[in-house]
């Protein structure tokens, strides 16, 4: 048995453990038993440093999450996007293929919860009606094997699957989506980077959301994977009490560029039974967003997305940067509430000068105009106040 399997046998997850280790009622931790397994492996567990703190919050179960019971099973409407098992097809060029109900941890947060822990959860009976879509539907050049957590199979499993998906002419890319380099990162061994590398292009879709979760340890495992040849890319969760906190998030996605990942989506958190106590407002999200936009390298800001319910698929979210668009100019603000003109395409048009006259903008304090030099007769415009 390899060191992160035996990791995963050693892990918090009974009953008795939850009671003892983390002082639940019983009756409570069987319900949140019943609700949600818990996994918490040794790696993981050593990482938190206090009651309460952010990666207890993401492992510990807790009982408010038995107080959310109208949240949603399949908040992104994946099961109905399901033309065969183990299949979701949402975008045009691209599908979820999900091969294993197990990971290295069970996030509390999870959107898949309805598919995660339970080995039945997952029929793994049926990969073949899933490789035969694959085959079937040429549009499909991007596949994401996802669960669970596909390290979770054995590297020999997971060959098959690679294997069997790069003797699919039309399929251009794989990609792996894995909290192993985070959760438990002795997953990553130069047996398995040696495996993976037959399989190129593969790239590693990570879930970091917290610097804690940056450690010896996972730098190791993120710069095997970049050594292999490996682009990482990280999908973090805008999570209450975790790091809905523009510094924390600076700091994660700043150390996340030093070990190699590139922070790619910033989620907001899924209306998922349980999870509701993790939510944010939108407004604090965009309040993130604006904290680090020029204030950080672009390498270090990810997208800002809603996972849209319903199957809507990922919507990115700005703060308002764009003032006014018309068929001259558009007028915008950059990061430090400095306002600006571009002059659109159609120049007998955009001579005109602008004055530009911001409405109410004192209790933003920081705000200057900018007197656009390049245009010539006046014309004034009215740009709403700037309140991100
Ligand atoms: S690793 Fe992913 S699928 Fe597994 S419990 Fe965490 S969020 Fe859910």
């Amino acid at each position: 048995m390899e060191l992160w399997q035996q990791m995963i046998r050693d892990s918090v997850h009974s009953v008795d453990q939850l009671v003892k280790k983390f002082g639940l009622k019983k009756e409570v931790a069987e319900q949140l038993d019943e609700f949600f397994q818990a996994r918490i492996n040794p790696y993981y567990l050593s990482l938190i440093r206090y009651p309460g703190d952010p990666i207890w919050m993401q492992s510990v179960p807790d009982k408010i999450e038995l107080e959310d019971m109208d949240g949603l099973e399949d908040p992104l409407n994946e099961d109905m996007m399901s033309p065969v098992p183990n299949i979701t097809h949402r975008y045009p060029d691209r599908c979820l293929f999900l091969v294993t109900s197990q990971c290295g941890m069970y996030c509390r947060f999870c959107t898949r919860k309805r598919k995660v822990g339970d080995s039945g959860k997952i029929s793994m009976k049926e990969l073949e009606s899933a490789f035969n879509y694959i085959e079937q539907h040429t549009e499909i050049r991007d596949v994401i094997l996802s669960g669970g957590d596909p390290l979770m199979l054995t590297d020999v499993m997971l060959e098959k699957i690679l294997s069997r998906l790069r003797e699919i002419k039309h399929v251009e890319i794989i990609r792996l989506g894995t909290k192993m380099p985070c959760v438990l990162p002795q997953r990553i061994t130069p047996n398995l980077v040696d495996m993976l590398k037959k399989y190129h292009p593969i790239y590693i879709n990570t879930h970091f959301n917290h610097p804690w979760e940056i450690t010896p340890e996972s730098t190791k495992a993120c710069t095997m994977l970049a050594d292999a040849g490996c682009p990482v890319q990280n999908q973090a969760v805008l999570m209450k009490g975790v790091n809905d906190n523009a510094e924390i998030l600076k700091e994660l996605f700043q150390k996340l560029l030093k070990i190699r990942v590139k922070p790619y989506y910033l989620f907001m958190a899924d209306e998922t039974k349980g999870a509701s106590h993790f939510r944010t407002s939108v407004e604090k999200g965009l309040e993130v967003i604006d904290k680090l936009r020029g204030h950080t390298s672009g390498l270090a800001i990810p997208h800002f997305v809603i996972d849209a319910p319903g199957g809507g698929g990922k919507i990115p979210l700005l703060p308002k940067y764009v003032l006014h668009q018309d068929d001259e100019r558009i007028i915008m603000r950059n990061y430090k509430n400095d306002i600006y003109v571009y002059r659109n395409v159609n120049d007998e048009l955009s001579k005109s000068k602008v004055e530009i006259e911001v409405v109410n903008n004192k209790k933003n304090g920081h705000s200057k105009i900018k007197e656009p030099k390049n245009l010539k007769n006046i014309q004034k415009i009215e740009v709403e106040e700037i309140t991100n």
